[in-house]
């Protein structure tokens, strides 16, 4: 009659510790949920500072680029005659034959 009732003690230590692992795992399972949560919410996060900075860039570029624009209408580029070495603006200079020249007289 002995080894019965120490059987049974053994199936119920197996099925506490079974019911024990099983919890276990649930907790584990939960916690990477909420672990996943916060992650995914960490990414969406980072997602959006990334298409802020993005957008800030893309507004730093456009500025600079503004401005750039600004300075090379206001101070024209100077090119030399290639005959007398006087210095003209881009727009004024008379280009003949790939060379630039100041006026009509140096480029014949
Ligand atoms: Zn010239």
């Amino acid at each position: 009659m002995g080894w019965i009732w120490i059987a049974l003690v053994v199936v119920v230590i197996a099925i506490i510790i079974a019911k024990i692992k099983r919890s276990a795992r649930l907790v584990i399972y939960r916690l990477q949920e909420e672990e996943d949560a916060t992650k995914s919410a960490e990414e969406q996060r980072t997602a959006q500072a990334t298409d802020f900075h993005q957008e800030l860039r893309q507004a730093a570029d456009i500025f600079s680029r503004r401005v750039k624009g600004m300075r090379s209408s206001n101070v024209e580029q100077m090119v030399s005659c290639e005959k007398c070495g006087v210095y003209v603006p881009a727009s004024e200079a008379i280009v003949r034959r790939g060379k630039v020249y100041c006026c009509e007289e140096h480029s014949a």
